[in-house]
């Protein structure tokens, strides 16, 4: 059996960020186990047509949190990232409008507006109705029936397939009211009302994908990892994995559920198998769009994609868009190049607070812990999951 300090049980931006924080503190005694042949996880890029994927999805980077800036550019400077401004669209029918839709009706024609501003008007939270713990109601209460019916609800249903009567509300508590005055005002002086929206600008590489970062991260500590190696089984009692490596500590950030828990109790291990996910395909398109959007939100049911991200838009010289799809939505009929990611969104159903907060509360007593997006089952997009892994070699660096 190999014995470590550290075992990052994955090679994606949690466990690479973890990883590589600690060989810049000095640390040696630490192995990551990778099941792909490949880091970045979520995050990895391939060239597809002479231009990247992004094979989970589009990645862009935006964050406030210098340090974590500072961090990646560290591994790949900032002089070979872009800054965009966003421009992300909402399909309508026939009509394109910006995000977020709240406050762009005022692109829309006269009698829509008319609409939209009617039911803002009743909406629950503006009516003083009390708010309703199921997502699917909550979306009504928060926009209006009309952008609730015409958008959140079937863009929401597309995304999370089956699972979507199944999210609880606890993960969107800081989303402001949609305002009726402020509406009104907009439609009025024909612009959008309100700050602007978060991830205003993002960096892309500009030679690359978005996993270019990642797969130099990994480089740098490639004799750390071992790929192709899938984790099966978690003794957390000597916490040893698959009987070969044994750990001081260990950091996992795969999915809790893709392996076995063994000397746990019963009934923990049988919550963990509630936790839920969503998958996601990526398929590739050569057609040309005119849309200057660098990604549009589409609601429609009859088309299978939930988002459509336009690579002329965001990679010099690149042609053709990338369609995300559930994975459960997904047809491949003409033999197009895709990716599927089977865990893509950790879902906050009503019942995950308490399964994660028992799982990694008795984790953390036998020293594991959980990191990242799968480890802490969070919606965390890769800047916050390198915050949380630039934390946590602090918190257990001092004991
Ligand atoms: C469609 C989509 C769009 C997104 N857009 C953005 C964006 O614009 N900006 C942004 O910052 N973030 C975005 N994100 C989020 C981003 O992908 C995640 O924050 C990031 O990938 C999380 O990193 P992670 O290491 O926690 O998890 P992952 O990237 O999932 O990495 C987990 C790693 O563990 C490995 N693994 C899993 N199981 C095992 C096992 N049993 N044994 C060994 N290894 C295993 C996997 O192969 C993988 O390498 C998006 C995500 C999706 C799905």
């Amino acid at each position: 059996m190999q014995k470590v300090k550290y075992l990052i049980l994955g090679a994606g931006p949690a466990g690479l960020s973890f990883a590589c924080k600690l060989s810049q503190e000095g640390e040696r005694n630490f192995l990551v186990l990778e099941k792909e042949d490949t880091a970045g996880g979520l995050c990895r890029s391939e060239i597809v047509d002479h231009a990247p994927i992004d094979i989970g999805g589009g990645h862009f980077l935006d964050t406030k949190d210098n340090e974590v800036l500072d961090f990646l550019f560290h591994f790949m400077p900032q002089e070979e990232w872009n800054l965009f401004k966003r421009d992300s669209h909402i399909e309508i029918g026939n009509l394109q409008i910006d995000h977020p839709m709240e406050a762009n009706i005022w692109q829309m024609n006269i009698d829509n507006q008319i609409e939209y501003l009617k039911s803002i008007a009743v909406a629950g939270c503006n009516a003083g109705i009390k708010k309703p713990e199921l997502f699917s109601q909550w979306i009504i209460w928060k926009l209006g029936r009309r952008i609730a019916d015409d958008y959140m609800l079937p863009y929401n249903q597309k995304l999370f397939g089956s699972n979507f009567e199944e999210l609880g509300t606890y993960w969107l508590e800081k989303l402001p009211n949609v305002s009726f005055e402020e509406t009104l005002r907009s439609c009025i002086e024909k612009k959008p009302y309100g700050k602007e929206p978060a991830h205003t600008f993002f960096y892309y590489p500009k030679k690359y994908g978005y996993g270019e970062v990642w797969r130099r991260m990994a480089d740098s500590i490639k004799n750390k990892i071992i790929y192709g190696y899938k984790v099966k089984m978690l003794d957390v009692v000597n916490r040893v994995i698959n009987n070969e490596y044994a750990a001081e500590y260990i950091i996992n950030t795969c999915p809790w559920s893709d392996f076995e828990l063994d000397n746990i109790p019963y009934n923990l291990k049988a919550d963990t198998n509630l936790l839920k996910y969503v998958s996601i395909c990526v398929e590739y398109d050569n057609k040309e769009l005119a849309s200057p959007a660098q990604w549009v939100y589409i609601p429609s049911q009859e088309v299978m994609e939930h988002r459509i991200l336009i690579r002329k838009n965001f990679i010099t010289g690149a042609k053709g868009y990338w369609k995300e799809i559930n994975f459960e939505r997904y047809k491949n009929e003409s033999n197009k190049v895709s990716y599927c990611n089977t865990y893509s969104y950790p879902v906050n159903s009503m019942d995950k607070p308490r399964i994660m907060n028992s799982l990694l509360s008795s984790m953390k007593l036998k020293n594991i812990f959980g990191l990242g997006r799968w480890g802490e089952w969070e919606h965390l997009n890769s800047d916050a999951v390198v915050r949380h892994a630039l934390n946590l070699v602090q918190i257990i660096k001092s004991g």
